[in-house]
Formats: C-alpha cells, structure tokens, sequence
C-alpha cells in the first residue's frame, strides 16, 4: 500500500466506500455492453452508463479526481482485448485549452494513457479541438452534430496513422466521435476503434450507418461524448 493511501484512504469513485479507488461491488454491478459499430467502425464500451459507473465517471472528470483513470480503464482493457482488435496506436478526443486549463487535465487523454500502457502501443496526439463546444448534456442528436461540426482539427505536422484507436469517456450520441474520426480521415488517417468507458442507455446496437451516405441511419447511434 503506497503512504499516500494510508493517509488519504482511496474511495470508490462509484459509491463513495472507502477502500478502492473503484471497490468490487460496484465493478460487478456493470453491465456489459456488445460491440457496436459507428460509420462502420467497431465502437467498444466497456459498460452501460448507469449506476456506479455513471457515478464514478462524473467524480472522475467533474470533481475531479484523475487518479481514477487507472481503476477505470481496467475494464475498457478487457473489453478491447475480448474484441480481438488490433490497434497500432490510440489517440484521443481534444478538449478546448480552455476548458483543460479549468479541468487540470483532460479526461480522454488520461484514458488514452493508462489504456496504451496496459496494450503497450504508443499514444498519437495531433488532434486539436478548435473552439469550445457548449456542453452537450440536454442537446438532440441533430443538434450534438451541429455542435461539433468543424469544432476538431489534425494538426500535427504528420499525417495520423491508419487504424488509430480513438479514446473518450463517454459515447452518448457518437456525434462528437463520428466528427473526430471525419478529420483523421480528411487528414490522411483512418480510426481503426472507438474505445470508451461508457455507452449512454439509450444508445442502441447494433449500429447502422446508411449505404453510400456515410450518414446515420434514424434508428442508428443516438449518442455523443462530451
Ligand atoms: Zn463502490
């Protein structure tokens, strides 16, 4: 046990016990989520948002504890490997600099992070969001694309990497990840997964993207992440 713990004892970011950052009751209380796909590419969840999940999520990027980025990955981890996919590299969906200076951190990057250790494949950045894109919670799906339409760029000198996975906390609408894999592919790259910690409920699966249009179909991806 690190001195640190012994002094400030670790709470479960779900419900709040002390003991572990995320405790084992409120890890068997996920509820496991199939692959999906989004345009065509696989989208992993590791779990429904609901419950503790929900819960821990919130206390990860809002109150904010980033150190639960660890506990959390972990079954984001499995999930990835279960799915048997093959990712050279992760990157992740940028926050505004303004929003990250507020935060202290960004909650996909960290995520990105502890999930490229565990793979052991590199972290790719490149990806800037361009301006702040109001807070998604309470928008439509029409509404959520509008929102982040042209709000990402790739600007790294290099072109991305294909079959890049993209990294975020949560999937609720899959407009912002739809948006993000736009720009990677406009850039030269492609995203070969969308990783997330948490699909929202309404989210339903399997995806379907309409042939020829690259659009969603009406009973498709209800979902963003913001
Ligand atoms: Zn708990």
């Amino acid at each position: 046990m690190r001195l640190l713990d012994l002094i400030f004892p670790p709470r479960c970011g779900g419900c709040g016990r002390h003991g572990q950052d995320f405790c084992d009751s409120c890890a068997t209380a996920l509820q496991p989520v199939p692959v999906t796909s989004l345009h065509g590419i696989p989208l992993v969840a590791a779990r429904r948002l609901t419950g503790p999940l929900q819960a821990a999520i919130h206390t990860y990027k809002y109150r904010p504890r980033p150190q639960l980025a660890g506990s959390l990955t972990q079954p984001l981890r499995r999930a990835a490997i279960a799915a048997g996919l093959t990712l050279p590299a992760l990157t992740f969906v940028p926050l505004h600099p303004r929003r990250q200076r507020e935060r202290g951190f960004n909650q996909a990057e960290r995520l990105a992070g502890q999930l490229a250790a565990s793979l052991q494949v590199p972290v790719v950045g490149g990806l800037s969001r361009l301006r702040p894109t109001p807070a998604q919670v309470g928008l439509g799906q029409a509404e959520r694309q509008i929102n982040v339409a042209g709000a990402f760029r790739w600007t790294a000198p290099e072109p991305p990497p294909q079959g890049l996975g993209l990294v975020d906390d949560v999937c609720t609408t899959g407009a912002t990840l739809a948006a993000v894999a736009r720009v990677v592919a406009e850039a030269g790259g492609s995203i070969g997964a969308f990783l997330v910690l948490a699909v929202a409920q309404t989210l339903p699966g399997p995806l379907v993207t309409s042939p020829g249009t690259g659009r969603l179909s009406a009973n498709s991806c209800l979902g963003d992440c913001e």
